[in-house]
């Protein structure tokens, strides 16, 4: 570069040069033109040749047809050898334009000449042209050796550069990074030791602590932008990675570790799925967002995958999550709703037939058709009414507890049963066993009465002994009660006690279907135990009875 402009350099002074020269001799040649032309005119031509013989200063008089008339540097006879001079360059323009000047090699002389031309008019009209000229291979000499001269000036210039640069500035350069390195690491107080000369060193402390400091700053923000970022990441209970077009994961979480390694960053070697594997590829290929709900064969589960491509950061965000749950609640709900339709279904078809029928049957009948009509009616408001249990219960998650006297329990329950206890001629026996022989209870009574109605009322129900007895007792345990209730019904075999708690359950239809349940009875308490912070057991022997037994917290 320094080059390149050196010699633009080189070449711009030249010029000018060349030009200062030429405007030098053109203007030395136009005054010799007209003094030659003053004498020329009024001396004669021996006189002129007299005149000019020891001159430098040659001019030439042509006429208009480019015949030499006159030369002073040559004699008559070496005049008329002369060639015709209309093709000369300074003839032809001086014709045209009354003035000429060029410089060009002579062919006469063979060297650089400069030529200045006039056209005069002499006094009988008669016009020529009159041309001075010099030699200009000096001035051109001259040129040249300026010309020399600059560039080995620059060359000497730039080989004194390099040399300097090399050996001063690189060197300086080098060791005030070592002072500076050295200055870094010497401790505040050795700091003090560097003289005053060194001052720049503490500017530049200076400026480094400031630096520093901001991007220490900058540093933290970051990093706790970083960890609560990473802890979202982490937090949440699906699957979030960030793929790069390579495949490999530059972010991912730990969750769902069961379908993608946390240790692999290859998808290939984490996605422990082919399904999962297959769609990834094809988000990979075709750059399509993808959106799609997988479900897992030998995982047993459902899942929902998302791909998303990231066109400016040329990434693909990828999200799994475990949609098994709501996948299965959907399922329950729908399996609910067929078995409210069915259950109503079967008393309102019955109600119904029993109406057609009462129309025309003997009064006989009557009697026992309304009675089944009514049981059928009982049924339907069990139905509704458990229902309503249910909803009640699935939108509240409120534990209210109160204190309630054990007195107004059993009395809310026998109040309730009543009816039951004596279709059936019942017994139903209430045992506290409370600290201090207290004689309340902490609990949330609306709970624990529907939860006590229904066990008891199943005891009484599913009860074929001859003397039906449950058995409620309670046992305060620290900041908790132990609650049972045992009957001495018709028990539950072992391979249906997973099931009763699920919702319309019954066993053996033929063994229930005249005792009026819904099957939502065990599942309205397993429900309601669960809120209560509890966990309910069962203990059942076939044909010697049954105990459900759970915990609650006071
Ligand atoms: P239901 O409204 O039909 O009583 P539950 O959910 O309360 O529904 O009970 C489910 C099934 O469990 C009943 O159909 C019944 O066969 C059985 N069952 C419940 N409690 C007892 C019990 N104490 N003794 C014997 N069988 C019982």
């Amino acid at each position: 570069m320094i080059l390149i402009l050196e010699g633009i350099f080189v070449g711009i002074n030249s010029k000018i040069l060349s030009n200062l020269y030429k405007q030098r001799v053109k203007q030395i040649l136009k005054e010799d033109t007209l003094l030659v032309k003053l004498i020329a005119e009024r001396n004669p031509r021996v006189k002129y040749q007299e005149l000019f013989s020891n001159n430098e200063l040659r001019f030439t008089i042509v006429d208009l047809e480019g015949k030499i008339i006159f030369d002073s540097k040559k004699t008559e006879e070496e005049e008329k050898r002369m060639d015709n001079h209309l093709q000369r360059l300074e003839i032809q323009e001086a014709i045209k334009n009354s003035e000429s000047f060029t410089v060009r090699s002579s062919d006469t002389l063979h060297k650089m000449m400069a030529y200045y031309a006039i056209l005069v008019r002499d006094i009988n009209g008669e016009e020529y042209v009159l041309r001075t000229s010099n030699d200009y291979s000096k001035e051109v000499l001259q040129i040249r050796e300026f010309l020399l001269i600059q560039i080995l000036f620059f060359i000497i210039l730039n080989y004194v550069i390099h040399f300097f640069y090399k050996n001063y500035i690189k060197r300086d350069f080098y060791n005030k990074i070592e002072k500076m390195r050295c200055f870094l690491k010497s401790g505040e107080m050795e700091k003090v030791n560097y003289s005053k000369d060194e001052y720049w060193l503490f500017q530049f402390w200076d400026i480094l602590k400031e630096w520093q400091e901001k991007n220490l700053n900058n540093i933290s923000r970051l990093e706790k932008e970083r960890r609560v970022l990473s802890e979202v990441l982490h937090s949440v209970d699906l699957f979030i990675g960030l793929l790069n077009v390579n495949g490999s994961f530059i972010v991912k979480n730990t969750s769902l570790k069961y379908i993608i390694d946390p240790y692999e960053d290859d998808y290939l070697g984490a996605v422990k799925h082919i399904e999962i594997i297959k769609h990834i590829k094809d988000g990979m290929s075709s750059k399509k967002d993808i959106r799609e709900e997988l479900y897992i064969q030998n995982l047993k589960k459902y899942f929902l995958l998302t791909m998303k491509y990231l066109e400016f950061s040329n990434r693909y965000i990828i999200t799994i999550k475990d949609i098994t749950s709501t996948r299965e609640m959907v399922e329950v709900q729908r399996s609910f709703i067929n078995n409210v339709s069915h259950e109503l279904k079967t008393p309102l078809t019955n109600i119904k037939g029993y109406l057609i029928a009462l129309e025309d049957c003997p009064d006989s009948m009557k009697t026992k058709f309304l009675k089944t009509i009514k049981s059928n009616v009982e049924r339907l408001e069990n139905i509704v009414l458990d229902f309503l249990n249910i909803s009640k219960i699935e939108n509240s998650n409120l534990v209210n507890i109160s204190q309630i006297g054990v007195e107004k329990l059993k009395k809310e329950l026998l109040d309730i049963l009543d009816k039951k206890i004596e279709e059936k001629g019942a017994e139903v026996e209430f045992n506290f066993a409370l600290t201090d022989n207290r004689d309340y209870l902490k609990i949330d009574f609306e709970k624990i009465s529907m939860i006590l109605k229904n066990l008891i009322e199943n005891g009484i129900i599913y009860n074929m002994n001859k003397n039906p007895r449950v058995m409620v007792d309670v046992l305060e345990k620290g900041d908790r009660y132990l609650i049972q209730v045992k009957d001495n019904g018709m028990g539950i075999p072992i391979y249906e006690q997973d099931k009763i708690f699920e919702r319309f359950y019954r066993i053996d239809q033929a063994r229930t279907s005249n005792l009026g349940g819904t099957g939502l009875g065990l599942s309205i308490v397993k429900t309601l135990v669960d809120k209560c912070g509890g966990d309910l057991t069962i203990d059942s022997q076939e044909h010697i009875g049954t105990t459900f037994s759970f915990y609650i917290l006071k």
